[in-house]
């Protein structure tokens, strides 16, 4: 008889214990339910880019005078500046300018030092390719302005995302979307 009652004992106590583990996941449950989403369908959805965001450099191949500013304040010395001396005018001229992103790190540095405000960091973080040496971009691929996220119809673009509405991050609000570090 002892042991029975011992036993429906033991058989109701879990049974008690087995509820509260339901109500503590319930409860959870119904705690996300009044959260914002934390995660986005990329790439039918993407996050609009904070406005100092360290994407792809874009270069303006018309305003450098070669200085090599950019390479000197690299820390790994990355942009090759090809230039030859012009002496009938006694300036140097560009021939050529490249930046391997596969190895750039985007401290930004060079865009902040260059005197002719040439460089400027954009929102394009989609530089993934097959070869990497795709990734050493000519002055003709650094001037193409940025596909921006905003612009595309195609996508969806979240702002709204919780740690988004408490106003850490917000979108480029210009719409050449090249952001200058300095300005
Ligand atoms: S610092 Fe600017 S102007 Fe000078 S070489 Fe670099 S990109 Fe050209
Ligand atoms: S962003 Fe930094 S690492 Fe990349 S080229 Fe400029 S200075 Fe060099």
């Amino acid at each position: 008889m002892f042991t029975m009652v011992s036993g429906l004992q033991n058989y109701s106590e879990q049974a008690i214990q087995a509820a509260r583990y339901i109500g503590q996941g319930f409860m959870v449950t119904l705690d996300h339910m009044n959260r914002l989403p934390m995660t986005i369908q990329y790439p039918y959805e993407k996050l609009i880019p904070s406005e100092r965001f360290r994407g792809r450099i874009h270069f303006e191949f018309d305003k450098c005078i070669a200085c090599e500013v950019c390479v000197r304040v690299c820390p790994i010395n990355l942009p090759v500046v090809d230039w030859e001396l012009k002496k009938d005018i006694k300036k140097k001229q560009l021939k050529s300018y490249s930046i391997d992103f596969g190895i750039c790190i985007f401290c930004g540095n060079c865009v902040e030092y260059c005197p002719t405000n040439c460089l400027s960091m954009t929102e394009e973080y989609e530089l993934s390719i097959y070869d990497r040496h795709d990734l050493n971009y000519d002055q003709i691929a650094l001037g193409r302005l940025p596909i921006s996220v905003i612009e595309d119809s195609t996508i969806k673009t979240i702002s709204n995302l919780s740690y988004l509405s408490k106003g850490n991050i917000k979108g480029h609000s210009n719409s050449r979307n090249v952001t200058k570090f300095f300005c």
